[in-house]
Protein backbone atom coordinates (compact mmCIF):
# COMPACT_ATOMS: atom_id res chain seq x y z
CA UNK A 1 0.00 0.00 0.00
CA UNK A 2 1.40 3.48 -0.84
CA UNK A 3 2.32 6.29 1.63
CA UNK A 4 -1.02 8.88 2.66
CA UNK A 5 -0.15 11.90 1.08
CA UNK A 6 0.59 14.92 2.58
CA UNK A 7 -1.13 18.05 2.92
CA UNK A 8 0.75 21.37 1.70
CA UNK A 9 -0.17 24.84 3.01
CA UNK A 10 1.49 27.42 1.38
CA UNK A 11 0.55 31.36 2.08
CA UNK A 12 2.19 34.85 2.64
CA UNK A 13 0.90 38.06 1.48
CA UNK A 14 -1.02 38.94 -1.49
CA UNK A 15 1.27 39.26 -3.97
CA UNK A 16 4.34 37.33 -2.88
CA UNK A 17 4.03 35.00 -6.04
CA UNK A 18 2.09 32.33 -4.53
CA UNK A 19 -0.09 31.76 -7.46
CA UNK A 20 3.12 31.94 -9.67
CA UNK A 21 4.98 29.48 -7.98
CA UNK A 22 1.88 26.81 -7.16
CA UNK A 23 1.65 26.71 -11.19
CA UNK A 24 5.21 26.45 -11.75
CA UNK A 25 5.54 23.33 -8.85
CA UNK A 26 2.60 21.54 -10.33
CA UNK A 27 4.12 21.37 -13.56
CA UNK A 28 7.48 19.69 -12.32
CA UNK A 29 5.86 17.66 -9.57
CA UNK A 30 2.89 15.88 -11.05
CA UNK A 31 2.07 14.08 -7.31
CA UNK A 32 0.57 17.56 -6.14
CA UNK A 33 -2.92 18.21 -6.59
CA UNK A 34 -4.42 21.91 -6.18
CA UNK A 35 -7.14 22.31 -3.99
CA UNK A 36 -9.37 25.11 -5.56
CA UNK A 37 -11.03 26.94 -3.51
CA UNK A 38 -14.32 28.54 -3.47
CA UNK A 39 -14.62 32.14 -3.09
CA UNK A 40 -17.39 35.06 -3.68
CA UNK A 41 -14.91 37.56 -5.11
CA UNK A 42 -15.36 38.11 -9.01
CA UNK A 43 -13.46 36.13 -11.13
CA UNK A 44 -10.40 38.71 -12.95
CA UNK A 45 -10.73 38.57 -16.79
CA UNK A 46 -8.34 35.62 -17.40
CA UNK A 47 -10.07 33.61 -14.75
CA UNK A 48 -12.09 30.59 -15.24
CA UNK A 49 -14.47 28.63 -13.02
CA UNK A 50 -13.07 25.80 -11.75
CA UNK A 51 -9.49 26.14 -13.02
CA UNK A 52 -8.54 28.73 -10.47
CA UNK A 53 -11.59 29.04 -8.12
CA UNK A 54 -15.01 27.89 -7.69
CA UNK A 55 -16.48 31.75 -7.97
CA UNK A 56 -19.22 31.04 -5.78
CA UNK A 57 -22.38 33.52 -4.98
CA UNK A 58 -22.08 34.30 -1.15
CA UNK A 59 -25.69 32.08 0.04
CA UNK A 60 -23.66 29.07 -1.18
CA UNK A 61 -21.04 30.06 0.31
CA UNK A 62 -22.57 30.26 3.62
CA UNK A 63 -24.35 27.26 2.95
CA UNK A 64 -20.98 25.25 2.55
CA UNK A 65 -19.75 26.99 6.13
CA UNK A 66 -23.36 25.78 7.75
CA UNK A 67 -23.20 22.18 6.09
CA UNK A 68 -19.26 22.02 7.00
CA UNK A 69 -18.47 21.68 3.72
CA UNK A 70 -14.63 23.43 4.44
CA UNK A 71 -11.65 22.38 6.17
CA UNK A 72 -11.27 26.23 6.81
CA UNK A 73 -12.44 29.93 5.23
CA UNK A 74 -12.23 33.19 5.95
CA UNK A 75 -12.72 36.55 5.54
CA UNK A 76 -9.76 37.97 3.39
CA UNK A 77 -10.04 41.52 2.30
CA UNK A 78 -13.64 41.54 2.36
CA UNK A 79 -14.29 38.39 0.47
CA UNK A 80 -14.87 34.96 1.55
CA UNK A 81 -12.59 32.09 0.86
CA UNK A 82 -12.25 28.94 1.63
CA UNK A 83 -11.50 24.89 0.87
CA UNK A 84 -13.64 22.77 -0.19
CA UNK A 85 -13.53 18.81 1.88
CA UNK A 86 -14.86 17.01 -0.16
CA UNK A 87 -11.58 14.75 -2.82
CA UNK A 88 -8.72 16.11 0.29
CA UNK A 89 -9.03 12.91 2.46
CA UNK A 90 -9.62 10.57 -1.11
CA UNK A 91 -6.63 11.82 -2.60
CA UNK A 92 -4.42 11.93 0.38
CA UNK A 93 -4.97 7.91 1.28
CA UNK A 94 -4.28 7.28 -2.41
CA UNK A 95 -0.62 8.64 -1.56
CA UNK A 96 -1.56 12.14 -4.13
CA UNK A 97 -0.55 15.48 -1.98
CA UNK A 98 -2.58 18.02 -1.83
CA UNK A 99 -1.65 21.81 -2.16
CA UNK A 100 -4.11 24.39 -0.59
CA UNK A 101 -2.87 28.15 -1.54
CA UNK A 102 -4.75 29.86 1.42
CA UNK A 103 -4.39 33.03 3.32
CA UNK A 104 -2.59 33.20 6.68
CA UNK A 105 -5.71 33.50 8.79
CA UNK A 106 -6.95 29.69 6.84
CA UNK A 107 -3.05 28.45 7.17
CA UNK A 108 -3.97 29.27 11.04
CA UNK A 109 -6.82 27.67 10.65
CA UNK A 110 -5.73 24.32 9.47
CA UNK A 111 -2.91 24.34 11.98
CA UNK A 112 -5.28 24.53 14.97
CA UNK A 113 -7.12 21.51 13.42
CA UNK A 114 -4.28 18.98 12.09
CA UNK A 115 -1.36 18.23 13.32
CA UNK A 116 0.49 17.01 10.54
CA UNK A 117 0.49 19.80 7.89
CA UNK A 118 3.35 20.88 6.19
CA UNK A 119 2.84 24.76 6.27
CA UNK A 120 5.36 27.19 4.19
CA UNK A 121 5.42 30.64 4.37
CA UNK A 122 6.26 32.55 1.17
CA UNK A 123 8.12 35.48 1.76
CA UNK A 124 8.95 38.43 -0.28
CA UNK A 125 12.46 39.41 -0.68
CA UNK A 126 11.25 42.84 0.64
CA UNK A 127 8.32 45.28 1.10
CA UNK A 128 9.18 47.22 -1.50
CA UNK A 129 9.49 44.71 -4.29
CA UNK A 130 5.85 43.21 -2.53
CA UNK A 131 4.25 46.38 -3.53
CA UNK A 132 6.03 46.51 -7.05
CA UNK A 133 4.42 43.14 -7.84
CA UNK A 134 1.29 43.89 -6.14
CA UNK A 135 0.79 46.91 -8.30
CA UNK A 136 2.76 45.82 -11.74
CA UNK A 137 0.17 42.45 -11.72
CA UNK A 138 -2.80 45.00 -12.63
CA UNK A 139 -5.55 43.19 -11.35
CA UNK A 140 -6.49 45.15 -8.58
CA UNK A 141 -8.05 48.51 -7.99
CA UNK A 142 -6.03 51.20 -6.15
CA UNK A 143 -8.14 50.87 -2.99
CA UNK A 144 -7.91 47.26 -2.69
CA UNK A 145 -3.92 47.29 -3.45
CA UNK A 146 -3.75 49.43 -0.70
CA UNK A 147 -6.00 47.06 1.30
CA UNK A 148 -3.95 44.44 0.75
CA UNK A 149 -0.14 45.71 1.00
CA UNK A 150 -1.38 47.56 4.36
CA UNK A 151 -2.49 43.54 5.56
CA UNK A 152 1.52 42.65 4.58
CA UNK A 153 3.11 43.30 7.74
CA UNK A 154 0.93 41.77 10.36
CA UNK A 155 0.87 38.46 7.49
CA UNK A 156 4.72 39.00 7.84
CA UNK A 157 4.80 38.71 11.43
CA UNK A 158 2.95 35.05 11.07
CA UNK A 159 5.38 33.54 9.20
CA UNK A 160 7.23 32.16 12.44
CA UNK A 161 4.62 29.63 13.25
CA UNK A 162 5.36 27.77 9.95
CA UNK A 163 7.49 25.19 9.26
CA UNK A 164 9.18 26.50 6.59
CA UNK A 165 10.05 29.97 5.02
CA UNK A 166 10.82 29.89 1.65
CA UNK A 167 11.78 33.56 -0.33
CA UNK A 168 10.79 34.03 -3.46
CA UNK A 169 13.54 36.40 -5.20
CA UNK A 170 13.67 34.06 -8.29
CA UNK A 171 10.94 32.24 -8.75
CA UNK A 172 12.74 28.70 -10.04
CA UNK A 173 14.67 28.92 -6.99
CA UNK A 174 11.49 28.96 -5.13
CA UNK A 175 9.96 26.17 -6.79
CA UNK A 176 12.96 24.00 -6.05
CA UNK A 177 13.07 24.64 -2.50
CA UNK A 178 8.98 24.30 -2.12
CA UNK A 179 9.61 20.44 -3.93
CA UNK A 180 12.81 19.43 -2.26
CA UNK A 181 10.65 20.46 1.19
CA UNK A 182 8.20 18.32 -0.41
CA UNK A 183 10.34 15.36 -0.57
CA UNK A 184 12.22 15.38 2.65
CA UNK A 185 8.86 15.62 4.00
CA UNK A 186 8.28 11.90 2.39
CA UNK A 187 11.35 10.98 3.99
CA UNK A 188 10.22 12.19 7.68
CA UNK A 189 10.63 9.01 10.15
CA UNK A 190 6.65 9.34 11.07
CA UNK A 191 5.71 8.99 6.77
CA UNK A 192 8.06 5.64 6.72
CA UNK A 193 7.60 3.67 10.31
CA UNK A 194 5.24 0.46 8.44
CA UNK A 195 7.61 0.14 5.87
CA UNK A 196 10.50 0.25 8.59
CA UNK A 197 8.49 -2.40 10.09
CA UNK A 198 7.86 -4.43 6.36
CA UNK A 199 11.60 -4.18 5.94
CA UNK A 200 12.45 -5.38 9.22
CA UNK A 201 9.73 -8.35 9.83
CA UNK A 202 10.49 -9.64 5.75
CA UNK A 203 11.30 -13.25 6.01
CA UNK A 204 14.21 -14.63 4.33
P1 LIG B 1 -0.08 35.95 -5.02
O1 LIG B 1 -0.72 34.71 -5.59
O2 LIG B 1 0.80 35.67 -3.85
O3 LIG B 1 -1.05 37.04 -4.74
P2 LIG B 1 0.97 36.26 -7.75
O4 LIG B 1 1.46 34.89 -8.06
O5 LIG B 1 -0.28 36.72 -8.41
O6 LIG B 1 0.91 36.51 -6.15
O7 LIG B 1 2.19 37.25 -8.14
C1 LIG B 1 2.06 38.66 -8.04
C2 LIG B 1 2.88 39.30 -9.17
O8 LIG B 1 4.27 39.10 -8.91
C3 LIG B 1 2.60 38.69 -10.55
O9 LIG B 1 2.58 39.72 -11.51
C4 LIG B 1 3.79 37.75 -10.77
O10 LIG B 1 4.08 37.59 -12.14
C5 LIG B 1 4.92 38.46 -10.02
N1 LIG B 1 5.94 37.53 -9.46
C6 LIG B 1 5.73 36.39 -8.78
N2 LIG B 1 6.90 35.84 -8.39
C7 LIG B 1 7.87 36.68 -8.81
C8 LIG B 1 9.32 36.68 -8.71
N3 LIG B 1 9.98 35.71 -8.09
N4 LIG B 1 9.98 37.69 -9.27
C9 LIG B 1 9.33 38.70 -9.92
N5 LIG B 1 7.97 38.77 -10.05
C10 LIG B 1 7.26 37.77 -9.50
P1 LIG C 1 -6.77 36.41 -4.62
O1 LIG C 1 -8.02 37.22 -4.53
O2 LIG C 1 -5.55 37.26 -4.89
O3 LIG C 1 -6.88 35.24 -5.57
O4 LIG C 1 -6.54 35.76 -3.18
C1 LIG C 1 -6.56 36.55 -2.02
C2 LIG C 1 -6.01 35.76 -0.87
O5 LIG C 1 -6.92 34.70 -0.54
C3 LIG C 1 -4.67 35.09 -1.15
O6 LIG C 1 -3.84 35.29 0.00
C4 LIG C 1 -5.02 33.62 -1.31
O7 LIG C 1 -3.97 32.76 -0.93
C5 LIG C 1 -6.17 33.52 -0.32
N1 LIG C 1 -6.99 32.32 -0.56
C6 LIG C 1 -7.26 31.68 -1.71
N2 LIG C 1 -8.01 30.59 -1.49
C7 LIG C 1 -8.21 30.52 -0.15
C8 LIG C 1 -8.91 29.59 0.71
O8 LIG C 1 -9.48 28.59 0.28
N3 LIG C 1 -8.89 29.87 2.02
C9 LIG C 1 -8.27 30.95 2.54
N4 LIG C 1 -8.30 31.11 3.87
N5 LIG C 1 -7.61 31.83 1.79
C10 LIG C 1 -7.58 31.62 0.45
Amino acid sequence: MSKKGNLIIISGPSGTGKGTVCKKLLMKNKNVFYSISATTRNPRPNEKNGREYWFTSKSDFEKMIKENKLLEWANVYGNYYGTPLDKINDLRIKGIDVLLEIDTQGALSVMRKISHGVFIFLLPPSLKELKRRICGRGTETKAVIERRFGAAVGEIELGKRYDYIVINRNINHAVEQINAIITAEHCKTNNNLKILDRVKNEEI
